[in-house]
């Protein structure tokens, strides 16, 4: 049904109802000021032109206001993290109690195994992803050895096959049927930041539970671009960034999800702040803590609110688009730019995502054959703005917000140009 010309690419552009969002964005440009061609959504998403806005207004009432800004600001302060909660759930799929922003991902991640990853002497073992963030990987070593652990024990990968490049759930399935006894933790990337394979959060959530594991997901790569379900998955806890697809800014805050069956329950352990404390008596500093019930009982700080403003500016944005059209114009965009590479019948290049749809995201990882980084550097300078991944793979991204049907179609012309070099 896709056809390989510019023309019908930019029919499809005219024909999309969510195209004019990509001038709700700062698009970088080249020394000429044309566009860049921005397909790198996945590591850092670009500005809504909404953020300096939201930001400011945050700078006013700091000016005007100084410590009044707390009550006073027209969005006050002092409860400022609850006007992310409603959106922020949405697009992770849980409730609004379920659901907090503060801190950064890989922070959230350690709060989260405080409370959940309570290894014994027979059951501590953690089961991750082979190929997992290394951030994660860092994290569950790190913590298996505070707990007196040799990550070497007690780490199990869920590796792809010989020869293959992707997680199958039957070998998840194994490792579960011959260590179940022995895990304690199943933490997994809802999707993986190197192939941008999508898992399936309820069937993986399911098999933990049965052997009686608490189950974690990390959702870097699925926030703001897959529907995680959350909620419904039954996960115990979910953390992500907000500077990937959800466009808060470099090394903006966190979004951590517990779920509610948890919610009020107060023997398990966790690392306190003044922040996750009752709020009716947070400022009566000499009571004994008393969690919030949800997620906001995690809360340790008072949060940075020019963050939070950017936050709040980017899920404005995603509201107007509302969640359902921007996924239902991601799978057709990702479908086109997977159409055209396979047009390009180019033998050296090998797309490792999976190819259902309902298995990914919106990004592509793309094999090259005898590649490095200078095929990389060579789109830069033919104006693609992509990420390159040792060893051999190039990850594009063509987001629903900000990519249109044309961006795609460019980058496999340059693509095409770049490999005939
Ligand atoms: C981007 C990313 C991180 C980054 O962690 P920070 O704590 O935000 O620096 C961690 N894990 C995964 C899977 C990621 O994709």
């Amino acid at each position: 049904m896709f056809q390989n010309t510019l023309e019908y690419a930019k029919q499809q552009d005219s024909q999309d109802p969510l195209a004019s969002f990509k001038k709700k964005f700062h698009i970088p440009k080249n020394a000429s000021g044309e566009d860049l061609i921005y397909l790198c959504g996945n590591s850092l998403g670009l500005q809504p032109v909404l953020t300096s806005e939201y930001i400011k207004e945050e700078l006013q009432d700091w000016a005007n206001l100084g410590v009044e800004g707390h009550v006073q600001g027209k969005h006050p302060w002092l409860p400022y993290h609850e006007f992310l909660t409603k959106n922020m759930a949405k697009i992770v799929g849980a409730k609004p109690s379920e659901v907090v922003v503060m801190n950064t991902l890989t922070t959230n991640l350690h709060l989260m195994m405080v409370s959940f990853y309570q290894p014994t002497k027979t059951k501590y073992k953690i089961v991750i992803e082979s190929d997992a963030f290394p951030s994660d990987k860092y994290a569950m070593e790190s913590q298996l050895k505070y707990h007196g652990v040799d990550p070497k024990d007690g780490l199990i990968l869920w590796k792809p096959r010989e020869g293959e490049e992707l997680c199958r759930f039957e070998d998840l399935e194994e490792i579960m049927s011959e260590n179940g006894d022995e895990i304690a933790l199943l933490m997994i990337g809802s999707t993986n930041y190197y192939t941008g394979q999508s898992f399936p959060l309820k069937k993986i959530t399911d098999l933990g539970h049965k052997y009686n594991c608490k189950v974690g997901f990390d959702l870097a790569h699925g926030a703001g671009n897959i529907q995680p379900d959350l909620h419904d998955s039954g996960a115990d806890f979910a953390v992500w960034c907000t500077y990937k697809y959800l466009n808060s800014g470099p090394g903006s805050l966190g979004g951590c999800f517990v779920h509610e069956r948890h919610a009020n329950n107060k023997d398990l352990n966790r690392f306190a702040g003044w922040w996750g404390h009752n709020k009716d008596t947070r400022f009566n500093m000499r009571k004994d803590f008393d969690a919030l019930p949800g997620a906001e009982g995690w809360q340790l700080s008072n949060p940075p609110i020019l963050s939070m403003a950017a936050i709040r500016a980017s899920l404005d944005t995603f509201a107007e688009a509302g969640f359902e059209n921007l996924r239902k114009k991601s799978i057709k965009l990702t479908g086109y730019l997977e159409f055209l590479l396979d047009e390009m019948k180019n033998d050296a290049i090998n797309v490792i995502t999976p190819r259902n749809p309902e298995e990914r995201g919106c990004q592509l990882s793309i094999q090259v054959k005898n590649a490095d980084r200078n095929l990389h550097n060579k789109l830069t300078d033919a104006g693609v703005i992509s990420d390159w991944r040792e060893p051999d793979v190039i990850r594009i991204a063509p987001t629903p917000l900000y990519n249109s049907f044309e961006d795609v179609y460019k980058f496999s012309e340059k693509l095409t140009q770049v490999l005939k070099k």
